[in-house]
């Protein structure tokens, strides 16, 4: 295993159940831990005992652990893109546990290149391993009685997808949009590609969807919809 424990983890675990009667329910464990504090999601329907583990971004013993204590099996690993704190620890479960790793089609070069940038700013992740199903716009991940919908969203890095789950009324943006931000990012984002695919994808999702981000706190599509300063004064928000 390739990661170097030189900085102490700080792992938050937070229960988040959503849904009630005649609705999905949806359980998002989160995990906030490593240098850029990285959200890791832990996601079940509360009845099939299937997980699907969300941007394992190192620790992925912890990840592990913390799903076997609530009695669930990880059933698949998707990352929203190959930045290092997304994918840090997707080798380390998959060697522990097999599961299908999956990433947005146009994101496998750059995840192929991403130990020797992230070596570049000091830190060494395990080499990713080849995904096991590439992802794209309209490809649906079923886990349990969940489904999340894949959405394309470039901009923030390179084949950045965010996965949407209708009946939860539930979205995991990654680092497209964070709570009152968007994921500018200053080494080869495309913040005009960023913006439309935030205007097109995520602003056209209900106003109570609830965004769970790759950093930062949740909130909504609606309170997004409003505050949001990265998106202030543009054209197609409602
Ligand atoms: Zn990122």
């Amino acid at each position: 295993m390739g990661y170097h424990h030189d900085h102490p983890y700080r792992v938050f675990v937070k229960e988040t159940p959503r849904g009630g009667r005649g609705r999905i329910v949806m359980n998002i464990k989160t995990i906030t831990h490593g240098r850029y504090k990285t959200n890791t999601y832990v996601v079940d329907d509360g009845v099939s005992g299937e997980a699907l583990l969300i941007d394992p971004t190192e620790n992925p013993e912890g990840c592990i652990a913390i799903a076997d204590s609530a009695g669930l099996r990880i059933t698949a690993i998707v990352s929203t893109h190959s930045h290092f704190d997304h994918v840090g620890g997707v080798a380390g479960v998959k060697e522990r546990l097999g599961v299908p790793f999956m990433i947005g089609a146009q994101a496998v070069e750059s995840l192929r290149q991403e130990p020797a940038r992230a070596h570049v700013d000091g830190v060494d992740i395990a080499d990713p391993p080849e995904p096991d199903r590439l992802l794209k716009e309209g490809d649906l991940v079923d886990i349990g009685g969940l489904r999340f919908h894949v959405l394309d969203t470039p901009g923030h890095w390179t084949g950045d997808i965010c996965l949407y789950e209708p009946s939860a009324k539930a979205v995991f943006t990654g680092d497209s949009l964070h709570r009152g931000e968007i994921g500018r990012y200053n080494k080869g984002c495309n913040e005009a590609e960023l913006v439309r695919s935030i205007q097109t994808k995520l602003m056209t999702l209900p106003d109570e969807t609830v965004v769970y981000s790759g950093h930062g706190p949740v909130t909504t599509i609606g309170e997004e919809r409003r505050d949001n300063r990265g998106l202030k004064g543009l054209p197609l928000l409602k």
